[in-house]
Order: C-alpha cells, then sequence, then structure tokens
C-alpha cells in the first residue's frame, strides 16, 4: 500500500507534450508587467486586489491568500469574494507563504496553475480548477475565453477586466520565467495524474540511522540538512512522461475497468478476460532505480558472496547537489530492503564553479576541457591543486591559474628527488658491510620502506635524525587530516613539509655533511633516501603518477607503490626537544637574512649579531646547541649570546618570542644614505595608498568595478600599508 496515484503539478511543456523535470527548466529574465485586479466582496462590502502576472489563469483560482502577519488577516479570514469573469465565489485564506511585503499583500491562489499555489491548495484542502489544456489552449472551463491561446487569453481577460472597471494598475515588471531548456518554449505548471510512494514508514528508520550515529555525514552540517529534509519529507511523484526508463508496469483494462500490477507481462485482463489491454505509458524516475544501488548491483535479491561481502560498504562520496535524490533514498530503499544501512560514511565533496561562482554548464560554455589543462600542467599538478584548494564542503571557485601551484610542486619534488637520487654515497646504502651508526627508527624506517636494512657503513647527524622527526610530526598530522576527510589539510601538510622543511632546510642543513664525503655523506644519503621514500608513500594519494615514477627510481625493480603496505614509522621518531631548538634556529637564521635583504646586504660581507635572551627562558642555551649553524647559515661573524643584552646604536633589530635580535650597522651600511632611502620608500607608499584609499572611498569605482578588482585593491592597500609600517618601525631602530 505504499504506491498511489494521485494528482500533482508539473513542469509541462505544450509544445513537446511532456512533462520535464527541474533540472531542465532555464530561467530568464523577461521584461513583464505586474496587473492589479479587484476582487469584490460577496456581500458588496469592499473589495480586495491581487497582482499577477498572468491574468488568463484567474479563470482558475480557487482561494485569495494572505499571510497571518497581514494587519488585516482576523478580520478578512473566511470571507468570500466574487471572481471577476465567473460566476464562482472563493474564499480569502490565510498562508506562511504569502509574502505580506510583495505587492498588496494578496495572492490569488491558482492550484492547477503554479507550482506554490499547488502546495497551498493542498494544505488548504482547495482543489486544482483547470482552465488551461496540456496543449496550452483555454479549455472549456475558461468559459467565454475557451479555445484561446494563452496570450490571446491574457489580452481578451484583461480587455473585459478592463470593461468591467476591476483592472486597478498596471506596473512593469522584470521577473525569472521558466523555459523548456531544449525546445526554449516558456514552461507551463500542469496538475495531472502521477504515481506516488508514500514517504513516511521508509524515512522513519532512515531518520533514526542518522540520529543514532550509525551513519555519519562529513562535514557534519550535511547532517543537519538531511534530517530537516527527511523530517519534513513528502511523498514522491516516481512518474515521468519520458520516452526512457522503466515503464510503469501496470496494466488497464479498458473493457471492465481493472487494473493489474505485475512482473510479468500479463496476456490478458484478470477480470474479463479481454486480450485489450494496454501497460501504462508513464516511466519511472531514474532516481526509483538508483536508489537500489548498494545491494542491486551485488545480485540483489539473491544472497550472494558479493552481496555478503561488500554491503553495507564503508563510504560513500558524493556532491551535496543529489544528497535527496540519492543518498537520502538510498539510505531508506536499503533499510527497506535489506534491513542493513547502505554505508557508513558519507563525505560530501564540495562543487568545482566558474570564477564567477556559476555552475560549470554546456549552455554557459565555462567548463574548461581537464584533458587540456592535464596536457599544460600535468595530471598531479591539477588533482593536488584541486585537493589543496577545495576546502570542506564548500565550493571551489575554478581558475586555471590555481592549478600553478601544483605545478610548481612537483617540479619542486621532482628536482628534489633527482637531487637526493644523485648522491652517490647512497648507492653504498645497498651493499658492502662497516660501521654503523644511526638511530634504530631511522634505519627501521629505510627496512620497512626499502625491504632490507642499509648495508655499508654510514653516521647520521643531528639533521638528520630532525628530519625523521619532523617527518612523524608531519605523517600523524597527515593521517588525522585523512581520517577525518580533511583532504585540503592533508595536501597542505606534505606541501609544507616537502617544500619547506624537507627541500628548504634540510637539505642545505645536509650540505656539509655530503661535502665531507665518507661515513657521515653516506649517513646524510640514507636519511635523504628514507624521508624522500617516506614522503612517496604519504604524497601518493594525491600525487600518484609523479610518485610512483620516483618511488620506482628508489627502488628499482621493487612492486609498485599503489600496492604498497606501510606499516606505519617505527617508535621513537619524534623528538619534540630536538624539533623545538632547530625550529629556533631556523628563525633566527630566518629574521638575520631578512634583515640582510631589507638593507641589501650581500650574503659574503659577515654580520656581528646581538641576541638578547630573556631571563630564565633558557633560550641561549637551546642557541649554544646551534651556535655555528646559526652563523654559518645567517652569515655571522661575531655573535653573542646573553640574557638582557643591550641594544647596540644604530642596530636594525627582529623580535621572536622571548628574544630580540640586533643587527648593528655602523661600518656594513652606509647608515645616512640607507635612512634616506628608507624615508624616500615610506613616502611614496604613503603618497599611493592614499591614491588607493580615495578609489575605494569612491562609491561609484566600489559599486562599478567587478568584485574581484576591487578585492585586488584592498589587498594592494592592506599589503602596502604593512610594507610601510614595517619600513617606520626599521627607521625607528635606526635612530
Ligand atoms: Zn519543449
Ligand atoms: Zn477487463
Amino acid at each position: 500500500g505504499l504506491i498511489y496515484r494521485g494528482r500533482y503539478i508539473v513542469n509541462w511543456c505544450p509544445r513537446c507534450g511532456t512533462a520535464i523535470s527541474d533540472e531542465e527548466v532555464e530561467f530568464r529574465e523577461e521584461d513583464s508587467k505586474l496587473w492589479y485586479i479587484a476582487y469584490p466582496f460577496i456581500d458588496g462590502s469592499g473589495e480586495v486586489v491581487v497582482g499577477t502576472t498572468r491574468p488568463e489563469t484567474m479563470l482558475g483560482d480557487v482561494a485569495v491568500a494572505m499571510s497571518p502577519e497581514h494587519a488585516r488577516a482576523k478580520e478578512l479570514d473566511g470571507r468570500m469574494v466574487r471572481l471577476p469573469l465567473t460566476d464562482r465565489g472563493i474564499p480569502v485564506i490565510l498562508d506562511e507563504a504569502v509574502d505580506p511585503e510583495f505587492g498588496t499583500g494578496f495572492l490569488k491562489v491558482t492550484p492547477a496553475h503554479d507550482a506554490t499555489d499547488f502546495e497551498i491548495g493542498l494544505r488548504h484542502g482547495l482543489d486544482p480548477f483547470i482552465v488551461i489544456g496540456s496543449d496550452g489552449m483555454m479549455n472549456e472551463r475558461a468559459g467565454a475565453f475557451a479555445g484561446m491561446d494563452i496570450s490571446s487569453a491574457r489580452q481578451a481577460v484583461l480587455g473585459e477586466l478592463e470593461k468591467q472597471g476591476l483592472l486597478r494598475k498596471t506596473e512593469d515588471y522584470r521577473h525569472a520565467v521558466g523555459h523548456h531548456d531544449r525546445c526554449g518554449d516558456p514552461i507551463e505548471p500542469y496538475v495531472s495524474k502521477q504515481w506516488f510512494l508514500r514517504m513516511d514508514s521508509l524515512a522513519a528508520p532512515a531518520i533514526d540511522a542518522v540520529k543514532d550515529g550509525e551513519i555519519v555525514f562529513s562535514p557534519e552540517r550535511w547532517k543537519n540538512i538531511y534530517l530537516s529534509w527527511m523530517e519534513g519529507i513528502r511523498d514522491w511523484c516516481i512518474s515521468r512522461q519520458l520516452w526512457w526508463g522503466h515503464r510503469i508496469p501496470v496494466w488497464y483494462c479498458d473493457a471492465c475497468g481493472t487494473e493489474m500490477v505485475a512482473r510479468e507481462d500479463p496476456a490478458e485482463c484478470a477480470g474479463c478476460g479481454s486480450k485489450e489491454i494496454r501497460q501504462d505509458e508513464d516511466v519511472l524516475d531514474t532516481w526509483f532505480s538508483s536508489w537500489l544501488w548498494t545491494f542491486s548491483t551485488m545480485g540483489w535479491p539473491e544472497e550472494t558472496d558479493e552481496l555478503r561481502k561488500f554491503h553495507p560498504t564503508d563510504v560513500l562520496v558524493t556532491g551535496g547537489d543529489i544528497i535527496f535524490f540519492w543518498v537520502a533514498r538510498m539510505i531508506m530503499a536499503s533499510i527497506e530492503f535489506t534491513g542493513e544501512i547502505p554505508f557508513s560514511d558519507v563525505y560530501i565533496t564540495g562543487i568545482v564553479r566558474d570564477n564567477q561562482g556559476r555552475k560549470m554548464s554546456k549552455s554557459l560554455g565555462n567548463s574548461p576541457d581537464m584533458i587540456d589543462i592535464i596536457d599544460r600542467h600535468g595530471a598531479d599538478a591539477f588533482r593536488f591543486s584541486l585537493m589543496m584548494l577545495s576546502p570542506p564542503g564548500q565550493d571551489l571557485l575554478f581558475d586555471e591559474k590555481k592549478v600553478e601551484v601544483g605545478r610548481h610542486f612537483a617540479n619542486k619534488i621532482w628536482n628534489a628527488a633527482r637531487f637526493v637520487l644523485s648522491q652517490e654515497e647512497g648507492e653504498g646504502l645497498f651493499a658492502e658491510d662497516g660501521l654503523r651508526t644511526a638511530p634504530d627508527c631511522l634505519t627501521g624506517l629505510f627496512e620497512i620502506l626499502f625491504g632490507s636494512p642499509p648495508s655499508g657503513s654510514f653516521e647520521t647527524g643531528w639533521e638528520d635524525e630532525w628530519i625523521a622527526s619532523r617527518l612523524a610530526a608531519r605523517m600523524e598530522e597527515y593521517s588525522a587530516a585523512i581520517g577525518s576527510y580533511r583532504f585540503d589539510e592533508a595536501s597542505r601538510t606534505i606541501y609544507e613539509f616537502f617544500w619547506h622543511e624537507f627541500c628548504d632546510w634540510y637539505l642545505e642543513f645536509s650540505k656539509p655533511a655530503l661535502r665531507g664525503g665518507g661515513d657521515r655523506a653516506r649517513g646524510a644519503a640514507l636519511a635523504a633516501r628514507t624521508v624522500l621514500a617516506a614522503s612517496m608513500v604519504m604524497l601518493h594519494p594525491v600525487m600518484p603518477f609523479i610518485s610512483e615514477e620516483i618511488w620506482s627510481m628508489l627502488s628499482p625493480g621493487a612492486p609498485l607503490l599503489a600496492g604498497f603496505h606501510f606499516r606505519g614509522l617505527p617508535a621513537g621518531m619524534r623528538d619534540a626537544g630536538l624539533d623545538a631548538d632547530v625550529s629556533l634556529m631556523m628563525e633566527i637564521v630566518t629574521s638575520v637574512r631578512n634583515i640582510r635583504q631589507s638593507f641589501n646586504i650581500p650574503y659574503q660581507k659577515e654580520l656581528s649579531v646581538v641576541i638578547n635572551t630573556e631571563e630564565g627562558s633558557g633560550l641561549s642555551a637551546s642557541i649554544g646547541r646551534f651556535r655555528s649553524q646559526i652563523m654559518g647559515m645567517a652569515g655571522i661573524g661575531d655573535l653573542v649570546v646573553a640574557d638582557g643584552a643591550e641594544k647596540p646604536a644604530g642596530s636594525a633589530a627582529a623580535g621572536l618570542t622571548r628574544l630580540e635580535i640586533y643587527v648593528p650597522l655602523g661600518g656594513v651600511v652606509d647608515l645616512g644614505a640607507e635612512k634616506e632611502r628608507f624615508t624616500r620608500e615610506i613616502e611614496k607608499l604613503r603618497v599611493e595608498c592614499a591614491k588607493i584609499e580615495q578609489r575605494l572611498g569612491d562609491e561609484k569605482f566600489t559599486r562599478r568595478a567587478p568584485a574581484d578588482v576591487v578585492a585586488r585593491e584592498r589587498e594592494r592597500f592592506g599589503e602596502m600599508e604593512d610594507r610601510r609600517k614595517r619600513l617606520e618601525r626599521i627607521l625607528e631602530d635606526l635612530a
């Protein structure tokens, strides 16, 4: 008893003679009019005025609706008005759907020819009164207007209203009108007989499954969207007037009126035996078969091995635009027919839109050719950029420029791998015996990745232990991000690790060891290869091709990375103390390098540097541990580190947490000339900022210019302001 026949309003194309789905309706802005028509009260005590863009449909009105918020709601509720041009009286009703601010606040209700009105009619038990036929012509119920097409009927109705003095006023009005995307003709909402599925008993257990956490949505906000739709679910219209689809298995006998529902095509009427039977012309909504997907593809209703093994499955990945069409219905169908949920996790991706936020579509011609993009930037670059730049559940505004992030990253990875593989010392790791000094975790990881422990003699250093520790920290972050479906964070984690920690810092840290040769060089090569290989494991889901290629170069002849089972990291790789000390060293080196850059001090010129650490912070000991590295990498000839050290006169300064760095510039740069240069630059920035400020203050500009141009100007303003403030601070320091 779940399926029944009933009346329903559909999008109808009179030209093509078919119902079409909402997705096939194309809305276009059109100039039209809003006509105001008076409906007099039957008792002669005045009138209400309704505004409409479709006066010809008034012949099918069954009520006048007003908002319950309307000032006259109490007074007018239930009163009867005379429907002009007819002999019918219709009631005034109250309905939430009426916008009290729109037009006069009164809405004519035409359930047969307007989707909103159809809903209002259902809520108030008002039957549709059909005046336009499926051929787009006024029918016999339109009285004097019968036989006219819609636009002639509109003119005739307006003429008659005018004559009777019931047309109150006419306004210009621009609004969106639905057209059939295939033939371009306007859509007529049309009430017809359709097949429905009762949803209440199907929805209840599907609501519980999500409420009880058996099925989990990511991002979480989709849970509420799902629940609010399911809790307000309406019966599902499952019939379609299309050529293609599963034909509805109902047969009719015109002779005796019998209706038969059968799995096999019947040969004759079960009631009178007549052979003159005909099958229903309609087909089932495509989702009425798709909702069976999770189990019908496994051989259901047979109890197959596939069904036992793969149902329910773990994760459904899909777009939020089909959460009702498909996701909710799969949950209902699976529980109804198999007694099981179909999947335990639903991951909703964002949707890729164009850079103006429009959905990509054939008619807009705004969808780029994926193959072209892959040809230009590479498949990995494309995939990685999309993943890194898509915040969970939010749409991505696509611009081909964004793919450059991935392309640059792929180049960086390739160059780093070539560099690591060019270290001859790495070859020895697969050969002879010798002295082995390296933490167990690093040789253990080497064995996990390459299948056997490293051989030959080698000795690792602090930098190798540091990069191993960073790898462990990043892998933990990466796994957590993947586990919570934060693919953007996972991509950013591998990006930050590989680009900055591995390439920018580690490869520089390890240069002295490599230059020195011998066991230390082999130790550095061991760490570099091990971390590179582990990075490829991490990178594989987001950049499958380049990671596979580098993997094959790292261990020629090994099976594919795609099939590699990574057992996880060995214990003891994290060293938080080492991480903190090296990170402090990196910050100090970066700060001194920034000062060099601000004053155009060539790298060859050695600097004197004073670091003032906070009393009791213990930072001077941390700095002491990497003193020679700091001096070497920042080009420092003379380094003083002391709690409460004084700032030398004429110093540039930089502040870090609980310490200050001073670089005396006397004798290094021409202080007078530098001060002048900064003053000039500050003045230039001030003038430029004032110009932008004026432009941004001009309403004509901000209103007319494209949003991205305005945003870019704002950004430029912010950047220049920041730079100006920074230069002013430097100038102050120099004073
Ligand atoms: Zn059409
Ligand atoms: Zn019959």
